[in-house]
């Protein structure tokens, strides 16, 4: 028999030291108030920026799909055919994004791993922000390109590495960024890393996962955000944040998707989302296309509540985005703070390492479009309360 008290150890120091993360079981569906413990309580918490993830008419859309196409893909696309609903996804959202075409995946996550080993071998320099997603991350360890990484948002930086790989003979180069750095909120100089790009010949890829449905015109990114259109080579994309369904893909010139299509093992080993969730998704793109509404009234929530948060003497970072960190460095705070807030009717998780860095722990709090003017001024009386009471404000 094997001996299972290893993993049993593992989890009893992460246990002691605050890192053991306690999953919350939802008994309703995503939206501002949830039920937790058969207790209503306000959502600081999800990615659902739109308020998406359960409106009716994602909703009506994702069953019709049911009627009309099952429920299943049936294998890979390369083999079982693709049906015609994914490709009308990949045209609506090669629109979306200005660009000249999409291929879609299971997920953000499957999307930087389908991009970065099939584009890059041994005689390729990958160039990566320190603080870059898992996703990228992992996407980089599969490949056998070079890795250099450069220091948090740090052109100068960059440059010097750029340098560096040319000096040892790179074949190409690849950067590699976020667009917003999820647990911060801070956005990727994209405008200085596409100007050094340019001078050093490399391509750019940039992770839009939480610029998605945020950023630019109708939330159409982090692209459109500093209008760089046609001068970013590929972007990542996630369907499971503010599109408030599942899924990823990659978005960029014609050639590159059809590479993708021929190469990238996540597309060629693992079937493809499910009918609901592309029909979902298609009916996301035209709710964002035709109104800016949404977008609009999540920036405003998220103005009114860091503005009252940083007005109580609360440490929010320097998040440019909607994302608020609520920094409490410490911990063993950080997860007092998130249990006292839930008894004061408020779900908000405690981030620690290895998500942030040691000594970074922090509250991410995630306000929404779908958030009431009365939703946030009751948590924002529960943090200056917390605050009080735990002496960190
Ligand atoms: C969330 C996230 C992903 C993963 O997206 P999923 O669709 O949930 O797999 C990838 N990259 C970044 C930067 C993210 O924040």
């Amino acid at each position: 028999m094997f001996d299972y008290s290893i993993f049993e150890k593992e989890l009893n120091t992460l246990k002691e030291s605050g890192l053991f993360v306690n999953i919350r079981t939802l008994e309703s569906a995503q939206g501002a108030w949830l039920k937790i413990n058969g207790k209503d309580v306000l959502n600081l918490c999800s990615n659902n920026y739109l308020g998406l993830a359960n409106n009716e008419r994602l909703k009506k859309a994702a069953k019709k799909a049911i009627d009309d196409w099952g429920v299943g893909p049936g294998a890979v696309r390369t083999i079982a055919g693709t049906m015609k609903l994914h490709e009308e996804l990949e045209k609506k959202l090669a629109e979306f994004k200005k660009v000249e075409a999409v291929l879609s995946l299971q997920s953000g996550f499957n999307a930087n791993q389908a991009v970065i080993p099939s584009i890059t071998s041994s005689e390729d320099a990958i160039l990566s922000d320190e603080l870059n997603h898992a996703s990228i991350i992992d996407g980089v360890r599969l490949s056998k390109a070079k890795r250099y990484v450069w220091k948090h948002r740090d052109v100068e930086d960059l440059e010097q590495k750029l340098q560096q790989a040319d000096a040892d003979g790179a074949r190409y180069k690849l950067i590699i960024t976020d667009g917003v750095f999820s647990m911060d909120g801070d956005l990727a100089p994209l405008p200085e890393i596409v100007e050094v790009a340019e001078r050093y010949n490399a391509m750019v890829m940039v992770d839009d996962a939480h610029g998605e449905g945020v950023l630019g015109s109708h939330g159409r990114g982090i692209v459109d955000h500093f209008n760089l259109h046609g001068r970013v080579d590929i972007e990542i994309g996630t369907i499971s944040k503010a599109f408030g369904v599942i899924g990823g893909y990659v978005a960029g010139k014609k050639e590159l998707i059809e590479y993708l299509k021929q190469k990238a093992r996540p597309f060629l080993f693992s079937s493809s989302l499910s009918p609901a969730d592309v029909a979902a998704s298609i009916e996301a793109v035209k709710i964002l296309e035709e109104s800016d509404e949404l977008v609009k009234k999540l920036w405003d929530n998220a103005k009114y509540f860091k503005d009252a948060l940083k007005k109580l003497g609360f440490d929010t970072g320097h998040s440019e985005t909607p994302i608020t960190p609520v920094m409490l460095y410490d911990a063993k705070v950080a997860s007092d703070f998130s249990k006292k807030l839930f008894e004061e009717g408020i779900f908000a998780q405690s981030i620690g390492y290895p998500t942030v860095p040691k000594g970074k722990a922090r509250i991410r709090v995630m306000i929404s479009a779908v958030h009431t003017k009365e939703d946030l001024d009751f948590a924002i009386e529960k943090f200056a309360k917390v605050g009080k009471e735990l002496k960190v404000i």
